[in-house]
């Protein structure tokens, strides 16, 4: 039996020969379960001597591969070519930065053993983190879990163990706008949650801005929920109505009273609210359509340029 780790690395030089050594200290055991090892790195377009530093692991251990990408296409991309070169009839992905400690690794496996297909991590904490960065996260959880099918876990970490057949539903799922977190939650199986406290970064800083990951978990509704578009609809339908109520009111009132509504103001205020409204609908079908011409094109999720 093979175990296969995949770690994504974007400038990771430090934290490549960290993590082998800490993965190291935690092998013991494989041993004990009659577990193979190999440790995949992505190194997704680094700058820095990320490669390198996984070339020297090969040299010295030949359990080492390396993908190399052309240029950063991001973790997503990163996960999915991991699962692609992983041959192992177990598979998990850990970041480099060791926030994902290896030593959780035998407790997850004897959950593996239980029967069951996957095993996943969340954090109980977001020690550490800034509280706007939180508040934020929460609420995309909130309404992820409201408007789309695929469940999705707060502070769900992307650090699972998972059998063959987990893996190989994810392959069969093509798409190229991969949202990691909401596809596990789409391809279902049984799955055996973990909690530990949030581990801070061993080195170098965190590639996720702001501004990141709010583009991300707009990624993340638009491929997985078809509610906006829903909201738009109902939206266009509630503002006929509303206005089909005024023009009969207006029309009664000039009737009945001959009075002439006054109010220019207040017509400007309703036309500028309107026109928001339909340029928002029409983001929102412009945010799917987007999307589909990306998926229509068909281009390969990722480029290797070199593979060990
Ligand atoms: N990562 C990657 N490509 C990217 C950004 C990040 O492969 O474009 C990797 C990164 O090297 C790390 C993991 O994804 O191993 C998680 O990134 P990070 O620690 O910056 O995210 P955080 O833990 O802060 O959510
Ligand atoms: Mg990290």
């Amino acid at each position: 039996m093979l175990l296969s780790v995949i770690v994504p690395c974007y400038n990771e030089e430090e934290n490549v020969p960290i993590f082998y050594g800490e993965m190291m200290k935690n092998s013991a055991f494989l041993e004990k379960e009659g577990l193979e090892l190999e440790i995949i790195y992505i190194d997704d377009g680094s700058r820095d001597r990320t490669a390198e530093e996984v070339k020297k692991l090969h040299e010295k251990d030949e359990r080492v591969h390396l993908v190399s990408f052309s240029r950063n296409f991001g973790k997503e991309a990163g996960i999915y070519a991991g699962f692609q070169k992983a041959k192992g009839d177990y598979v998990v992905m850990m970041d480099a930065d060791l926030q994902d400690p290896p030593s959780l690794l035998p407790e997850m496996f004897s959950y593996i053993k239980q029967g069951y297909d996957s095993v996943a991590t969340r954090r109980v904490s977001r020690k550490g983190e800034p509280p706007v960065r939180s508040f934020f996260a929460r609420m995309f959880y909130r309404i992820m879990n409201k408007i789309s099918k695929a469940e999705i876990v707060d502070g769900a970490r992307d650090y699972r163990l998972m059998t063959r057949q987990v893996v190989d539903a994810i392959l069969s799922m093509c798409e190229y706008n991969r949202f990691t977190k909401g596809i596990f939650g789409w391809v279902g199986y049984r799955t055996k949650w973990l909690e530990y406290e949030n581990v801070e970064r061993a080195h170098g800083e965190t590639k996720w801005s702001f501004w990141k990951l709010f583009l991300y978990s707009l990624d993340g509704i638009t491929a997985f929920s078809t509610v906006p578009l829903a909201i738009s609809s109902v939206m266009g339908v509630l503002l006929c109505a509303a206005a089909f109520v005024a023009i009969i009111g207006l029309i009664i009132k000039n009737l009945i009273y001959h009075d002439p509504t006054p109010g220019w103001p207040s017509m400007v205020c309703i036309i500028l609210l309107v026109s928001g409204v339909q340029l928002f609908c029409v983001g929102i079908l412009g945010q799917y359509l987007a999307k589909t011409y990306l998926e229509v094109k068909r281009r390969p999720i990722y480029l290797v340029k070199e593979e060990l």
